[in-house]
């Protein structure tokens, strides 16, 4: 796709650390021009924290899921970029979401991506156009000014798409759940503990917001309930916090549950049940479709492959995004420059097929994301991660399954030669 003459136009999606991480590698290299819009003021995304639920300043929803208390699930030496590791986080290893706000600003400065981002400009619309005859692609983009609320539409060669994936909340269907006198609210729009005092909460979802919100909540709660229907968590929780089965239905106040137990005069009913995947901005003829949680046709998770001038960043989860961010964007830059050759259609659409049981865990990669990366990085030429990423979060499973409690206090230890992590409390 590279032209010896123009610049290679790309457009990218939002400003969160995805956006961020795309527009701070597209700047640096001159084949590229490159173009993002954010429908807010401001660069971070969810890292926003954002006291309002509902509707912002622009009657936009509010986009960001943090909540006042939210310190990093991750210790947030393996939350840095690889190319810009200033989040210590020695101890404690988890750090509050100003710091991680703070980080992205820097990098954004660090970089001086901040000038290629148009704010307050919302993306509402893309189509595919056309493929010439040297296979490059064009793009348009309809964007909204939500200032003047004037349209505008350019056109691009490629789209990287880093609209974030959670701000559409999951409502699972619940028998019942219209009789509930209560207060009915997703973690999306959960704020702080104190909003909840002296009630009884239950959660739903035993994830990383379940849990995280539900120790949060203890604090100030009477009682929270964890329904879930995962394995039995074995770390020690609050002694006003407890586990119990999922929920089969409700009737007023009283919760059903999967096991045939009930909990009775619930006050709060807080959905921790995820989010759906959503690209409300692109045409039919891009050819992305979402069914379940599973987006498809996609390359590596992430490549579209009807038109593969577009790419979709951060779909994969229970992995350490901002890392991942960056092995997706440099490999998708090398495919645009032709350092990188694309597989056959064929190759690419046995890829995307459905590895897991069940569609909605389809993106989940795990402990598969370490040779994902090293993967992307082989095929793009360019170096894998460090050793103390995966070397880290291994570390940092065992200790947070261990003590829920207390595992974001530790204390994040690299030993001297970099080949050995420990997380010590
Ligand atoms: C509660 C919570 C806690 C988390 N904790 C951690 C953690 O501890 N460690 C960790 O590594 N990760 C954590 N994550 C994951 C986090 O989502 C990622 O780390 C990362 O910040 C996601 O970045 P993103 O750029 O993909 O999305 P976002 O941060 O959501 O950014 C997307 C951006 O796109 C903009 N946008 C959307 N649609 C449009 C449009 N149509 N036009 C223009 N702009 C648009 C949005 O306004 C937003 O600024 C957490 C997530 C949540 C919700």
């Amino acid at each position: 796709m590279e032209d010896q003459e123009e610049k290679i136009k790309v457009c990218v999606i939002g400003a969160g650390a995805a956006g961020l991480c795309a527009v701070r590698h597209l700047a640096g290299n001159t084949i590229f021009e490159v173009t993002a819009y954010e429908q807010t003021n401001d660069i971070g995304g969810t890292w926003v924290y954002n006291e309002q639920v509902g509707l912002d300043e622009n009657g936009l929803p509010i986009h960001s899921s943090m909540y006042q208390n939210l310190r990093t699930n991750l210790p947030a030496k393996i939350m840095n970029f690889p190319d810009y590791i200033t989040m210590e986080g020695r101890q404690p290893s988890c750090v509050s979401h100003q710091e991680v706000l703070n980080y992205l600003k820097d990098y954004a400065q660090h970089f001086d991506a901040q000038q290629h981002i148009r704010f307050n400009t919302k993306v509402e619309d893309v189509r595919f156009i056309s493929s010439d005859s040297r296979n490059r692609d064009k793009w348009s983009v309809q964007v909204k000014k939500l200032k003047t609320n004037e349209t505008e539409l350019r056109y691009f060669d490629a789209i990287m798409v880093c609209n974030g994936h959670y701000f559409d909340p999951y409502i699972p269907t619940i028998t019942g759940i219209k009789s509930f006198p209560g207060l009915i609210l997703h973690s999306h729009a959960y704020r702080k503990p104190d909003d909840y005092s002296g009630k009884k909460v239950l959660v739903l979802g035993a994830g990383s917001s379940g849990i995280d919100i539900g120790i949060d909540l203890s604090n100030k709660a009477a009682c929270v309930y964890l329904s879930h229907n995962n394995d039995r968590l074995t770390s020690t929780l609050p002694l006003n916090m407890i586990q119990v089965a999922g929920v089969e239905s409700i009737h007023e106040t009283t919760f059903h549950l999967k096991d045939g137990t009930t909990v009775n005069a619930i006050d709060v009913f807080l959905l921790c049940t995820g989010y759906k995947y959503n690209f409300p901005f692109l045409d039919k003829n891009c050819g992305i479709q979402v069914d379940s949680n599973y987006v498809t046709p996609l390359y590596k998770h992430f490549i579209n492959i009807e038109h593969p001038s577009m790419c979709i960043v951060g779909i994969p989860t229970v992995v350490l995004p901002f890392p991942m961010f960056q092995m997706q964007v440099q490999f998708f830059l090398a495919v645009l420059q032709n350092r990188a050759t694309l597989p056959t259609k064929l190759v690419m659409l046995e890829n995307a097929t459905l590895k897991a049981p069940k569609k909605r865990h389809a993106h989940k990669l795990m402990n598969h994301q370490w040779d994902y990366n090293n993967s992307l990085a082989i095929a793009g030429g360019f170096d894998r991660l460090p050793a103390f990423y995966q070397l880290g979060y291994k570390a940092w499973s065992v200790q947070r399954s261990m003590n829920l409690l207390r595992y974001k206090d530790s204390k994040f230890v690299v030993s001297e030669d970099g080949q050995s992590v420990e997380l010590v409390i």
